[in-house]
């Protein structure tokens, strides 16, 4: 199977949030609920709180260097909107997304707006205008969208999406498929809707995988959110390191990049 990594770029700076909106609150509160059921140690539960008065809440640099290190042709997809806790402003994301392109990664919108063509456009459009060069493809910000949202971006132009979840099962085995000329990439394993636990992650994800294989799923897209690559979330950033050198020791399985695997996909859709 080929693996696509992605990052959601949900946070940038510590600013993002002051007088924005209530993500330090339910962060807090949310990390003490999560200590108090022992879910997480006390280490990172004051790694979290002290989080709030941090100036960066990205980990961006950090996971590029893993992901070079490692062989992983991974995308960041940055919000060109605000909404649902992501409230950094475009023109503050901008110095990040140059530095992101230029080490030769994938960059990509984090969609806000799935329900109106005219606003999906505007994201669309902001981030050509913005940064001189489009988007190489979206993923929604909490994974929503409606009946029309995938048509929607494919007449804004987008090559590909990798929105489309299954909030119930909370993964997704499903094959890529197109959209008019627009390649939707379901995704399959995200982080936040993995056990809380280490152990219990990792026997999902070798579950979830193992169901792709049967159902001949070739392509497998994974989200890991770049701001838990820190001692704050240990149990899923070491998950995160588990997967890629799984996959790097791997006979079968290999990573590839949403770009190189549409351009596989219309290969074998030509024959
Ligand atoms: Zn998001």
């Amino acid at each position: 199977m080929k693996i696509i990594v992605s990052h959601d770029v949900d946070h940038l700076y510590g600013r993002d949030h002051w007088f924005r909106d209530l993500i330090y609150p339910k962060l807090c509160l949310r990390s003490l609920l999560l200590f108090l059921r022992k879910q997480i140690t006390l280490r990172e539960c004051g790694l979290r709180l002290l989080s709030c008065f941090s100036r960066r809440r990205n980990c961006i640099d950090e996971l590029m260097r893993f992901d070079r290190a490692n062989g992983v042709p991974s995308v960041f997809f940055f919000g060109m909107n605000q909404g649902l806790g992501m409230s950094y402003y475009p023109d503050e994301a901008k110095a990040m997304i140059k530095k992101v392109h230029d080490r030769g990664f994938d960059t990509g919108v984090h969609g806000i707006e799935y329900r109106d063509l005219k606003l999906i456009n505007t994201e669309y459009r902001r981030f050509g205008r913005l940064m001189g060069f489009g988007p190489c493809g979206i993923r929604m910000h909490y994974v929503r969208f409606d009946e029309n949202t995938f048509a929607f971006e494919e007449k804004c132009g987008y090559a590909f999406d990798s929105t489309e979840f299954d909030k119930e099962k909370g993964y997704t085995v499903k094959a890529p498929y197109k959209v008019e000329r627009m390649w939707e990439f379901p995704l399959t394993i995200m982080d936040g809707y993995l056990p809380q636990s280490y152990e219990a992650a990792k026997h999902r994800t070798l579950e979830i995988l193992e169901q792709c294989r049967k159902s001949g799923v070739e392509y497998v897209s994974v989200l890991f959110h770049d701001n838990q690559f820190n001692n704050a979330y240990t149990d899923i950033r070491d998950w995160y390191i588990w997967l890629v050198n799984t996959i790097n020791s791997s006979e079968k399985d290999t990573f590839i990049s949403y770009g190189d695997a549409i351009r596989e996909l219309e290969e074998n859709n030509g024959r």
